[in-house]
């Protein structure tokens, strides 16, 4: 007979894992399984991306991301000081070079103070003078944005779980959910074999699968998941304090990319990226990637060609300067212009996993489904590696509230 788990959390992403370690810190009797496909942590998302703890300036006033990522700037900070996990508090300067971008900074300015942030405008002098690499006509500076390794947050968060006794079944990939009156059955395959689990209540976090195993529970979704693929550069070592603080463009808000940035990262170096282009395979890093399924679930989906069609000439310009570098560097010498074609070294990509829904609508929230016995999260893209401490909290509210439990732990001290 299977072992009945009380919860069984699939996906080892931050998201998931952060889940996983607050459930079972919550509810220390609680039997918790976490699986995950790959060999270990962090291999998708929350491994390739731009490690910023974002202080939440673009999110909408009300919206869920803004209230988790403010929420969980404080708790990663937390967390990693707990855990002596380095974090460099650089800060963020967005850098408006056109007299347009000038406009819409002072949107984006308000909508910082509305989001309740610590922020300041600054003038092209004062730019100048913070930052003697950077050039525009001036820039909202954020001092609360840091930067992190989200894998490393990741497997501690990991470690944290198993410490108050959770159970983790790695090389397991989820190929069936069925759900009873009683319990939810997850069939996965490893090393070719078939493994079954049991548990009471299920929740899915599997980031650029999330569609598919929203489905595979049976529940009804009118989104799918379209993968854009970030690709970045690495400047040379002699580039390492080019800039002090991490410094973006203007967003278009239409889109929910931040622009091609100048990042920090916590080993020392810095990267431009991430651009945004389609990505033909979900979890597929290599820049002629293709997956026959990925595709073919693409185009036979409305809302892929509603979306393309409504950024086309977005797309066709990203798509362009994915592939003539030259193109790429533009967008960096905007706002550095001593960046040189020679000085753009390979760093591996990251694809997002970005929901969209039947009408072309790019979902801009982080969305949640729900069944009786299962929770899925549907987006979680950026800023999900910062707010995954709120969400795994919220999910614990969540199942708290279904299945009428009270936390054995204060919440407060889980972080
Ligand atoms: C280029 C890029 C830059 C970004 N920059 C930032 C940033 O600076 N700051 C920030 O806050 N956010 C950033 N993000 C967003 C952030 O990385 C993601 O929102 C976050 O990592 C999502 O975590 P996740 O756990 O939901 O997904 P993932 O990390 O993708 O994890 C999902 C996991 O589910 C597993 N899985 C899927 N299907 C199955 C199955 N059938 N069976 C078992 N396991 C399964 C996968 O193997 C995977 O490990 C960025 C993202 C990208 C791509």
């Amino acid at each position: 007979m299977e072992k009945m788990y009380d919860y069984i959390v699939i996906g080892g992403g931050i998201v998931g894992v952060s889940t996983a370690w607050q459930l079972q810190s919550r509810f220390p009797d609680k039997s918790i399984l976490l699986i995950e496909k790959e060999s270990g942590f962090s291999h998708h998302q929350t491994g390739h991306n731009s490690g910023v703890i974002h202080a939440g300036v673009y999110y909408a006033p009300g919206s869920l991301k803004a209230e988790f990522c403010k929420a969980g700037v404080a708790a990663t900070t937390e967390f990693c000081a707990k855990h002596r996990i380095p974090v460099e508090n650089c800060g963020k300067l967005l850098v408006a070079t056109t007299q347009q971008e000038v406009e819409r900074m002072q949107a984006l300015y308000e909508r910082c103070q509305h989001n309740g942030l610590d922020v300041e405008l600054i003038d092209e002098q004062e730019l100048k003078r913070r930052e003697p690499n950077i050039v525009g006509l001036g820039a909202i500076a954020v001092s609360t944005t840091s930067i992190v390794s989200y894998r490393q947050v990741t497997e501690k968060m990991a470690e944290e779980f198993i410490d108050a006794g959770g159970s983790i079944q790695l090389n397991t990939e989820v190929t069936k959910l069925v759900e009873s009156e009683l319990k939810v059955s997850i069939t996965g395959q490893r090393n070719g074999e078939a493994i079954h689990f049991d548990g009471q209540f299920l929740v899915v976090c599997s980031g650029l699968m999330a569609d598919r195993l929203t489905r595979m529970m049976g529940i009804e979704t009118d989104f799918q998941i379209v993968p854009y693929r970030g690709e970045y550069y690495r400047l040379p070592e002699k580039y390492n304090n080019i800039v002090n603080h991490l410094i973006y463009p203007i967003p278009d808000p239409d889109l929910p990319f931040l622009g091609v940035h100048l990042t920090r990262m916590i080993d020392g170096s810095v990267t431009v990226g991430p651009n945004a282009v389609q990505g033909w395979k979900r979890e597929g890093y290599g820049k002629i990637n293709f997956n026959l399924r990925d595709v073919l679930d693409m185009i036979s989906f409305a809302g892929f060609w509603k979306v393309s069609a409504k950024h086309l000439k977005t797309g066709l310009i990203e798509t362009k300067n994915s592939w003539w570098k030259p193109g790429y560097l533009k967008l960096v010498n905007k706002y550095c212009p001593q960046i040189k074609l020679e000085d753009l070294e390979p760093y591996p990509a990251g694809i997002r996993a970005q929901a969209v829904l039947k009408d072309g609508t790019l979902v801009h929230d982080f969305l949640f489904a729900e069944s009786a016995r299962s929770l899925h999260v549907c987006n979680a893209p950026s800023p999900a590696a910062t707010s995954a401490i709120p969400i795994g909290g919220y999910i614990c509210d969540k199942i708290a509230d279904k299945l009428g439990l009270q936390a054995d732990t204060d919440v407060s001290q889980v972080a």
